[in-house]
């Protein structure tokens, strides 16, 4: 599949899609606290997402169970809410939601703390969060894909995290997964030229230990293979001929 370029019509839907959820973040990041179940995180951003006149693009998305993927401490990504899992002091909860407005869809995940954390915990969430900024200062036009990727991996690296490789960003619009994707490590070799009208959504997922991930039985939730946190975070992005547009950002 070719990469897609979306038209300036496009682009308008493409905002407003990632415009409400960005809201929809805002005020799920605004409702953690502890002795909140993972469900309640579910029905929640289930609601806002359905009040807002949009649809849930992970639930049932290749059969997934729910709207909102809650992945808590050594949980990677693809949690599956459960009423059983109770948020507590001291954890730390990454929240991945996506919508589709209009037929557009949007994709973005953050990292919360559940009252006080670890200092390790802070700087985890905190250096994600910054090796996405540090990815995007190279999404512009002209430049080629996997500057992003390798500017991710050379800032992240130097804390001695290890970066996920399993699972990697992607392009999207009509579709949650649109090519090309998107890895958060260093690359051999330079991947597509960047295009104005490209929206990619950009998502390091890092571990405080060790890279290795393995599948829980639920063949859905990703953990750290060491057991020790892990941080996810992702926003969707505009290619333009300067600095990309973050759609997913109020
Ligand atoms: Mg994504």
């Amino acid at each position: 599949m070719a990469i897609s370029i979306k038209s300036p019509r496009e682009i308008e839907l493409m905002r407003e899609s990632c415009k409400i959820l960005a809201k929809v973040h805002d005020e799920l990041g605004k409702a953690i606290k502890p002795g909140m179940s993972t469900l309640d995180v579910d029905k929640l951003g289930e609601k806002l997402i359905r009040d807002a006149g949009c649809i849930p693009n992970f639930l049932n998305y290749n059969g997934f169970p729910a709207s909102i993927c809650v992945s808590v401490n050594e949980e990677v990504v693809h949690g599956i809410p459960s009423k059983n899992r109770i948020l507590k002091e001291g954890d730390i909860v990454s929240l991945d939601a996506g919508l589709i407005y209009k037929g557009y869809h949007s994709d973005a995940a953050r990292t919360y703390a559940v009252g006080k954390v670890s200092k390790e915990c802070e700087d985890l969430m905190r250096i994600t969060k910054e090796s996405f900024f540090e990815g995007i200062k190279y999404a512009k036009a002209g430049n080629h894909l996997y500057d992003i990727s390798n500017a991710i991996d050379a800032y992240v690296s130097q804390y001695g995290y290890g970066i996920v490789r399993e699972l990697v960003g992607h392009g999207i619009g009509t579709h949650l997964h649109e090519d090309p994707q998107i890895p958060n490590f260093a690359q051999p070799r330079k991947g597509p030229k960047l295009v104005p009208g490209m929206t990619l959504a950009v998502e390091p997922m890092i571990n405080m230990g060790r890279a290795d991930v393995e599948w829980l039985d639920d063949d859905w939730t990703v953990v750290a293979e060491d057991g020790l946190p892990s941080a996810h975070y992702e926003n969707t992005i505009l290619i333009t001929e300067g600095e990309p547009e973050i759609l997913t950002l109020l």
